[in-house]
């Protein structure tokens, strides 16, 4: 059963500059889809339009649908309604999504009081409950303190623990680790993969780690210039994938994941993200990809068989006919 289906959602900055073109993606209930991609590929602001969240210079267009109501149609009272009863976020900094002048149980037990309607008693309990649900250690004195005042391991916890309290049926978690100690990273992934599956809920994972993805993931989503590039099943695209964007960043992260080369330098992808409106035509990846040719001057639609799917001229497993100017 398809939970949140987002289509043909469109992303434009004043002027009209499309950061997100007509991405579409489904996420079933109980669903892991992993969202991956280079900073600039998009993936942020499409969970941030999911939410609603998006600054109010951006526009979105197009359509989020939550089982069968249409959040872009529904009211800005029904949509903070589902933020945190259905659908929840994990942002990347805790210390930006928190408030730095309230105490964090009162913070957990704010979205309680919002949205189950509990007394300030029985919220305080149930936020030191959750704050031990996500082992901060000694919650009932974790409560009492301030963002500021907890290691950026624990203020995630505190998200987790707000993201979790009105038992949502999706998470979107926005790289929630990036902003953390490499020590600390792993433990902060394995709680959430253990919240999830606690929940039963769907989760979104936006990142640009690919052994986290394969670890915690059913689903792949691969973004690139603010599009979807491919689509698939986890197990096939971290094996074999069919975009060349997709290779390179397995390629990449596989050569992170392992020793470092001996002369230390690590490989990356050629080339840059280029900046918002400096893609080229055409493939938005043409410029950095080695199979391309002239047809890729042409954008190439995402096609598959319903379950893999790729927006690629010359898909890796295909050869490419004619001269690359490579
Ligand atoms: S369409 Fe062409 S340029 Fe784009 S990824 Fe495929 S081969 Fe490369």
């Amino acid at each position: 059963m398809t939970l949140l289906s987002v289509r043909d959602l469109t992303v434009s900055a004043p002027g009209g500059l499309a950061l997100v073109d007509g991405v579409s993606l489904d996420i079933e209930k109980g669903e892991r889809v992993g969202l991956i991609g280079e900073s600039g590929s998009g993936k942020s602001l499409t969970a941030l339009a999911v939410m609603g969240l998006l600054g109010e210079e951006l526009k979105a267009t197009g359509h989020v649908f939550f089982g069968n109501e249409d959040l872009f149609a529904a009211s800005e009272r029904r949509r903070c309604q589902l933020r945190g009863d259905a659908i929840s976020m994990i942002f990347q900094e805790p210390m930006m999504a928190l408030n730095p002048t309230m105490r964090v149980g009162k913070q957990v037990g704010e979205t309680l009081r919002i949205h189950r309607g509990l007394g300030r008693r029985a919220a305080a309990r149930a936020a030191v409950d959750l704050l031990g649900r996500v082992e901060l250690p000694d919650p009932q004195r974790c409560a009492m303190m301030y963002p500021h005042e907890l290691s950026g391991g624990q203020r995630q916890r505190v998200m987790m623990a707000i993201a979790i309290s009105c038992d949502p049926d999706v998470v979107l978690a926005d790289e929630p680790t990036t902003a953390l100690d490499v020590t600390v990273q792993r433990r902060v992934l394995e709680l959430l993969d253990r919240l999830v599956a606690e929940e039963h809920c769907a989760l979104l994972l936006i990142t640009h780690d690919l052994a986290v993805v394969s670890e915690m993931c059913d689903r792949v989503v691969t973004m690139y210039g603010g599009r979807v590039v491919e689509v698939g099943p986890a197990a096939r695209m971290l094996t074999s994938p069919a975009h060349p964007y997709t290779e390179a960043l397995l390629e990449t992260s596989l050569a992170v994941s392992v020793d470092a080369p001996s002369d230390g330098v690590l490989p990356a992808i050629a080339g840059s993200v280029p900046a918002a409106g400096a893609f080229p035509t055409g493939c938005p990846f043409r410029d950095r990809c080695p199979r391309r040719t002239e047809a890729c001057e042409v954008t190439p639609p995402l096609a598959g068989d319903g379950t893999h799917a790729v927006a690629c001229w010359w898909p890796i497993a295909q050869p490419v006919a004619g001269t690359s100017t490579r």
